[in-house]
């Protein structure tokens, strides 16, 4: 596993990572409330997480990534109230649509994408626990935090309760006793979904359902919480004092990952505000790999303004930079006949490597994104030279030229997939691996070793056993 350094919200300062049972990684992402279409804002945290679970499992880490879809929520129901339509039958139609940009912006990292109303039991159990230990209270069918009963409420944030106490954006609602205090069961209301309870038929409040669904899939404790910066206060604030009100467990989350804002000229980009720019469309339009990039060459915590007709403009023609030698390095990997003798001079090979381990240096310092797509760009001109004579060289120096470029496939997800070994490579690795035989039966194990390891280098993995050799197409190894 390799070590790296995460900024940790909580601390307010970069940390080395410790996964609480290594090399496992509880990662749980506050996902969607889907209501209407998405846009590129929720895109960005979407990639922005996908991109660092792919790093951690590069790195040896044995990532568990939770997102959640917050099904039944204030939102929904006013949505699905306004067109005539079952709120659940409507967030599950924008869910699907959710799936399909996910599966076409590349996002494939997420193992497991829990929805609220599947939980209903396991809110229960907690919202009874944390009244049960005096954190909160019932109130005409309604169960409600006492945010009062938990002093380290407004450390993620900084935000000071007393500061909200006269604040329009608390409604004063008789039935709860400070008007700080959160809902975490709302009393049904007539043509609303709801669910029985110890209370009364109702419906669990937003925070209750990230923090059911986490106990019970990750633990009282777990490693990594990621969502974007907005959701600091009070959601975040709120998840912790539930949750550590509930298990008595302390700290609920040891990295607190938060993505910065895209905003449209200075603004969060939100339904609310009116100013969205459609994900599905920009997909249409731009395609995954422009989409990636554009999020991905800024750091994750920078705000991200988005000028339309600018910003993914000047990401198209950034991409095509970096994207052009390495398609013509993996169109000749694919037109290769044979590894080849070696071509390219030691430097080259060397540099290869070199810019491998400061890709991975570039994400282990708090997931440096830009300075890994930087280090793409420094490739792309030492590698210009060989682009006019690519048909002179072998697959195992193509391979040595495409390696950065398939870190950034494997970790980055731009450019384009990483090309499968051919179908058509298995004579010629019979072919290496007879004469890596014969060596092996005259005593020449320098020239064995060699073979075996040109192969490695072109993603060929070997494997001695009783006798034979067993040869696959090998995951690329870490440095
Ligand atoms: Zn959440």
């Amino acid at each position: 596993m390799r070590p790296f350094e995460v900024y940790d919200t909580l601390s307010r300062s970069a940390r080395r990572f410790q996964p609480i049972t290594p090399p496992k990684v509880g990662l749980f992402v506050c996902g969607l409330t889907p209501y209407d279409d998405a846009h590129i804002g929720h895109g960005r945290f979407a990639v922005v997480f996908d991109m660092v679970a792919r790093a951690l499992r590069r790195w040896g880490y044995r990532v568990f990534y939770v997102q959640n879809v917050t099904n039944v929520e204030d939102k929904v129901i006013q949505r699905g109230a306004e067109l005539g339509v079952d709120p659940l039958k409507l967030s599950d139609r924008y869910f699907r649509a959710w799936r399909d940009a996910m599966e076409r912006l590349g996002v494939r990292s997420v193992n497991y994408y829990p929805h609220a109303t599947d939980y209903l039991p396991e809110i229960i159990e907690q919202i009874r626990s944390l009244v049960d230990r005096g954190y909160a209270y019932a109130s005409e069918g309604s169960v409600y935090y006492s945010v009062a009963r938990f002093p380290a409420y407004g450390q993620l944030s900084g935000q000071k309760t007393e500061a909200l106490r006269p604040g329009a954006r608390l409604e004063l609602d008789a039935s709860k006793r400070a008007p700080e205090d959160f809902a975490l069961w709302k009393a049904a209301t007539p043509g609303e979904p709801s669910w029985e309870s110890p209370w009364g038929p109702g419906r669990p409040g937003w925070h209750i359902e990230d923090t059911a669904i986490t106990v019970r899939l990750l633990g009282a404790r777990y490693d990594i919480h990621g969502g974007g910066v907005d959701l600091k206060f009070p959601h975040h604030e709120a998840e912790i004092a539930q949750a550590e009100g509930a298990t008595g467990a302390s700290p609920l989350v040891n990295y607190w990952m938060h993505n910065g804002m895209l905003t449209l000229r200075g603004e969060k980009m939100a339904k609310s505000v009116g100013n969205v720019v459609g994900l599905a469309e920009t997909l249409d339009h731009f395609g995954p790999d422009v989409l990636r990039f554009y999020y991905l060459n800024a750091h994750y915590r920078s705000p991200l303004d988005f000028q339309p007709g600018k910003s993914l403009e000047e990401a198209r023609e950034a991409f095509a930079t970096l994207a052009k030698p390495a398609e013509a390095i993996r169109a000749a990997f694919a037109r290769a006949r044979d590894p080849g003798p070696a071509e390219l001079p030691d430097a080259v090979r060397r540099e290869s490597g070199t810019v491998v381990e400061r890709l991975d240096a570039a994400l282990s310092d708090d997931f440096h994104t830009r300075e890994a797509i930087a280090q793409l760009f420094g490739w792309g001109r030492s590698v210009g030279p060989w682009l006019e004579r690519l048909h002179e060289l072998g697959s195992t120096d193509l391979a040595i030229l495409a390696a950065p470029y398939d870190w950034a496939t494997e970790v980055l997800g731009v450019p384009g997939e990483v090309a499968a070994p051919a179908a058509d490579v298995g004579p010629v690795v019979e072919a290496a691996l007879a004469a890596r035989s014969r060596a092996r039966a005259r005593g020449d194990y320098a020239e064995a070793d060699r073979i075996r390891d040109d192969l490695a280098a072109a993603g060929i993995g070997l494997e001695d056993r009783a006798g034979a050799t067993r040869w696959s197409p090998a995951p690329r190894s870490p440095p």
